[in-house]
């Protein structure tokens, strides 16, 4: 059974095992949560990246993929890296967001973490409405079979904790 817990802060500043990165395909770094963790994170993050790149995902990490790096100087051991879909009005792309807290939650039981941070994936820059990403990430993380034994999901700001505080 694997505990969900909900935090409103910054997910570079939480303790765990795994911290899960909303990222690009590109691996390479943008805005939003991306940026924050590579900043704090420092280079060694963006170096495992580029080497990720050039060995396993030339065209670049699928969306609702996912995959580890080092946490470099944050306080875990691992970033998992996940692309979440870009929110879309005229195709439902709700599966791929499943995807990547499935996908994540299978990273991390390979490499043994037992508590692992998420943010709202798609739910920034990608545009999807918090409501609809806080149900979905918060009914696949439910339904996951998972080793994990607890999940964070540590939120920005009130209205993303709401959201989630309000899936029950
Ligand atoms: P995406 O491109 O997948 O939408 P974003 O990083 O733009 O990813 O946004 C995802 C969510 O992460 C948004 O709710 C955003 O407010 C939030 N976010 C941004 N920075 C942080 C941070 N340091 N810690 C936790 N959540 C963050």
């Amino acid at each position: 059974m694997t505990a969900i817990e909900l935090v409103q802060g910054d997910i570079t500043r939480q303790s765990v095992d795994a911290i899960v990165n909303a990222a690009n395909s590109s691996l390479l770094g943008g805005g939003g949560v991306d940026g924050a963790i590579h900043r704090r994170g420092g280079p060694a993050i963006l170096d495992d990246c580029r080497k990720l790149r050039a060995s396993h995902y030339g065209k670049g990490l699928p969306t609702g993929q996912a995959v580890a790096t080092t946490a470099g100087e944050l306080d875990a051991q691992w970033v998992i890296h996940t692309v979440g879909p870009v929110f879309s009005r005229s195709q439902d792309r709700s599966e791929l967001l499943a995807s990547c807290y499935r996908e994540s939650l299978r990273v991390a039981d390979e490499l043994g973490a037992r508590t692992v941070a998420f943010p709202a994936v798609s739910a920034g820059i990608y545009g999807w409405p918090m409501e609809d990403a806080a149900r979905i990430a918060v009914e696949t993380v439910r339904a996951a079979q998972t080793s994990v034994e607890e999940v964070r999901f540590v939120l920005f700001d009130e209205r993303a904790y709401e959201a989630f505080a309000r899936q029950g």
